[in-house]
């Protein structure tokens, strides 16, 4: 049986998500039926979810306008996985600091807009990730700071500084893992590894 997955296509990469859950998917024996979501009534029937980077105000402006937030609270609520990247992380973060961003308050962590530096500031690094055998090639772009770290585990960290963590079904990273063919972020957020 085919899992439903949904990837929140209000704002930012979308494609780059589907491919890596159908890639994942495939690698655990599986098949993924991904549809974009745009508008309320679809997250009730998805198996799981992704949340890309983008621009996380208006991806939370949308998400609200949209109906799609009390959704997106209630699949997790229910226990079923989400992997929320980048701006994803900043709109499921606990507090983003920032009165552009309604948080959804999925991961109990802090973050901080933009704190890695701008567009030009981006760049790649291999990250020992607490599930995963080789170092995963992160890609960082205009990436959120992890500050307070409450209730979640802290799976990844750069420079010291958490980029990857899990909070119950939640994984959330500050980078963007749908951008490298390697599919084990989305493997270890929606098979466990
Ligand atoms: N800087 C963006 C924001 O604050 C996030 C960047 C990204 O998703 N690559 O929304």
């Amino acid at each position: 049986m085919s899992l439903d997955a949904g990837v929140i296509a209000v704002q930012g990469d979308v494609s780059e998500h589907a491919d890596a859950i159908r890639r994942a998917a495939a690698a655990h024996g599986e098949t993924a039926e991904v549809t974009e979501i745009r508008q309320s009534g679809v997250v009730p029937d998805c198996d799981l979810l992704c949340m890309p980077g983008g621009e996380s105000s208006a991806i939370s402006r949308l998400l609200q306008s949209e109906g799609i937030a009390p959704e997106i609270r209630s699949h997790v609520a229910d226990g079923k996985p989400i992997l929320a990247t980048c701006a994803g992380l900043i709109v499921a973060a606990a507090d983003a600091g920032d009165d552009r961003v309604e948080n959804l308050e999925l991961v109990d962590v802090t973050v901080q807009r933009n704190a890695f530096g701008r567009q030009k500031d981006s760049f790649e690094a291999p990250l020992d990730v607490t599930g995963l055998g080789d170092p995963f090639p992160a890609v960082f772009i205009r990436a959120p700071l992890i500050g307070d770290v409450g209730e979640a585990e802290v799976l990844a960290a750069w420079d010291g500084r958490p980029v990857a963590v899990r909070d119950g079904p939640v994984v959330g990273t500050s980078f963007h893992p749908e951008l490298t063919p390697d599919d084990r972020i989305h493997g270890l957020a929606f098979f466990g590894d």
